[in-house]
């Protein structure tokens, strides 16, 4: 029943979309992959973080793919989106996907995105986010900073969204590229508190002031953060399964959502890296129903708050084919 609902998904590296059937299904296609299935058969199951990094390095042919590797799966999961009634989705995708140069960078964008709109078939709206590991080189960054004002100038990107572990290390580095960024108008998201504790959240909030959180379980460990969170009415992005899997959580029924639903918190779900933790949006929905007792008043605030947390986009090329209009679910 919860399949049918429309939904809104926010947080979902491309990446992370990779699975060993679907590298089959491009291959039986005659499309070319960059690993062989059989390899990725290997780095499963994901029980704990220790088993998802080795998923990870295990995928690392893909994280140089350029944007012609990378279609066949942005096809196959735009096509699984829209059959999921997903109606709006942010997608997280690497600068490592294009060339360094702004304007074959541009270029190669440019075409990236029309292929994106042929894919949405007016019936989801696919927008990007540019992801910035943690680890950037300090030159990187700077060189990124203004390029990634240039991608959102000309409609590419929505915003930029800081990934990876949480080692430790201060985000204070990043502090001026956020403020640029902010400065531009670009929606900003930090995944923190994921495996570390609140002190990670407000240094994400000090630095980055971002509109969005990922994921931020630990922010219910403390009263004071979550208060301000409330207020500030930041949005977090919830990854019920992601959490499981990586051991975030230990067991479902502790998972925080719960908890920002009675709160009356401003979140959604989503999948994260659907091909590594075998879960979709729908089983996400049912886990959420099951698990946590939601029900479809629940599911309707999510829609709505996840919409209204939705980056926006600088420039809009294609407004007739949109496929965000008057979805309620
Ligand atoms: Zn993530």
């Amino acid at each position: 029943m919860r399949s049918i609902l429309p939904k809104v998904e926010l947080h979902c590296h491309l990446l992370g979309v990779v699975n060993p059937p679907l590298l089959r299904e491009i291959r039986q296609c005659g499309g070319s992959i960059l690993l062989e299935p059989s390899t990725l058969d290997s780095a499963y199951p994901i029980r704990d973080l220790g088993s998802f990094k080795r998923w990870v390095e295990v995928l690392s042919p893909y994280q140089s793919a350029t944007p012609d590797a990378m279609r066949p799966i942005l096809a196959a999961h735009i096509s699984d989106l829209i059959a999921q009634h997903v109606v709006y989705s942010e997608i997280m995708i690497s600068p490592t996907m294009f060339p360094r140069e702004l304007r074959p960078l541009l270029q190669a964008f440019h075409c990236w995105r029309e292929w994106a709109y042929e894919l949405e078939r007016g019936q989801v709206q696919i927008e990007f986010i540019m992801v910035v590991p943690r680890t950037l080189d300090p030159d990187v960054l700077r060189r990124d900073t203004e390029t990634f004002v240039e991608l959102y100038r000309e409609g590419l990107i929505v915003g930029v969204a800081l990934v990876g572990p949480e080692n430790g290390e201060s985000i204070q580095r990043f502090a001026s590229s956020f403020a640029r960024w902010r400065e531009a108008g670009l929606g900003i998201e930090i995944h923190a508190g994921e495996h570390s504790g609140p002190e990670s959240i407000r240094e994400a909030l000090r630095y980055g002031m971002p509109d969005r959180l990922g994921h931020s379980l630990s922010a219910f460990q403390d009263p004071v953060l979550l208060d301000e969170l409330r207020h500030t009415n930041v949005h977090i992005e919830f990854c019920l399964t992601s959490n499981l899997r990586t051991g975030a959580v230990k067991q479902i029924g502790e998972h925080p959502a719960r908890r920002a639903r009675e709160l009356g918190m401003n979140f959604s779900l989503s999948t994260d890296n659907p091909g590594a933790f075998e879960c979709s949006m729908t089983s996400e929905f049912h886990l959420a129903m099951e698990a946590l007792g939601f029900g479809p008043d629940d599911f309707k605030t999510i829609f709505q708050n996840a919409l209204a947390s939705r980056f926006e986009r600088k420039l809009r090329h294609d407004p007739s084919s949109r496929a965000l209009g008057n979805e309620e679910p």
